[in-house]
């Protein structure tokens, strides 16, 4: 099974505004198929959605079968008003609020929960995290609420601080992941948190010219020793590429995922059989129970 643990089908991975703008007024259908061919022709069968606030994902998991293709979606990406997250989905300011948005994910056929815990990094200053991180009590109650309707939690996190806090409260996947430190490894090897640490949605960026690479180096550096630690440590991995970013194409992301992960880990069996083994628990976890 070739899985592709993270993408956005509603995105192109060239320009946001006219992708989301072909689906504003209804989905684009012909767009979606498009994607999953690229997605068949490089032999990917399982894609895990991060959700998009237009339905696509949605549709896309209805037509995906005819591609041979297991699509999974949380419908849209849940973030608190005032912090990240609005361009992939909705936004709550209470928790009754967020508890809605989750019946909501339920009502329309959604697979799991996706949150949003902290921003992007900033791609001006290496080390820094956009916004600001919600709160441990948040990220609590928001998991302890999915996971009573039935969902999986698939966690937006940035920064270790964040990246401890998501897995202390039982998210079962972290997405990006960056900055890691011991204590963050740590806490995901003893949760039993799937960790997804997107590669190539910082690598591809390099050369670009559209960020200075010296900042683009360290962020990928910092990831680098990240996943040599979680290796080290027992942390499940699993390949997902954010599909759909800026220059991260749909299909041919895969295997840049899969050649950063080989050039940072080797490219040995046992490195293949614990990338497996990781998109096996989101394949067997990210739907509804
Ligand atoms: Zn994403």
């Amino acid at each position: 099974m070739r899985c592709d643990c993270h993408v956005h089908v509603f995105m192109d991975g060239l320009d946001y505004r006219k992708a989301a703008g072909r689906h504003r007024d209804g989905v684009d259908e012909s767009v979606i198929r498009s994607h999953l061919g690229e997605y068949q022709k490089h032999h990917i069968t399982y894609l895990r959605d991060g959700g998009d606030a237009l339905f696509v994902s949605l549709r896309a998991r209805a037509i995906a079968p005819e591609y041979g293709i297991t699509y999974r979606t949380p419908v849209f990406a849940i973030h608190k008003n005032g912090h990240y997250g609005s361009i992939v989905g909705r936004g709550f300011d209470t928790m009754e609020e967020y508890a809605q948005l989750v019946r909501e994910v339920r009502r329309l056929g959604g697979d799991f929960i996706k949150i949003m815990t902290t921003g992007i990094m900033d791609f001006t200053c290496a080390g820094k995290i956009t916004g600001e991180a919600l709160s441990y009590a948040d990220v609590k109650e928001m998991v302890h609420i999915a996971h009573e309707e039935g969902f999986a939690v698939m966690a937006h996190t940035n920064s270790a601080d964040a990246v401890r806090t998501a897995a202390l409260c039982g998210v079962d996947s972290i997405e990006h992941g960056n900055y890691q430190d011991e204590d963050s490894i740590a806490a995901m090897a003893d949760s039993g948190t799937v960790w997804v640490p997107t590669l190539v949605t910082v690598r591809n960026l390099l050369g670009k010219g559209r960020f200075t690479d010296e900042v683009l180096h360290q962020i990928a550096d910092t990831q680098t020793r990240g996943v040599q630690m979680a290796l080290e440590k027992g942390v499940q991995l699993a390949t997902g590429t954010d599909a759909g970013a800026w220059m991260v194409m749909h299909g041919t992301s895969l295997d840049q995922e899969y050649a950063s992960f080989y050039k940072i880990l080797g490219e040995t069996e046992d490195v293949k059989r614990k990338l497996g083994e990781g998109n096996q628990d989101i394949f067997e976890k990210f739907k509804i129970s």
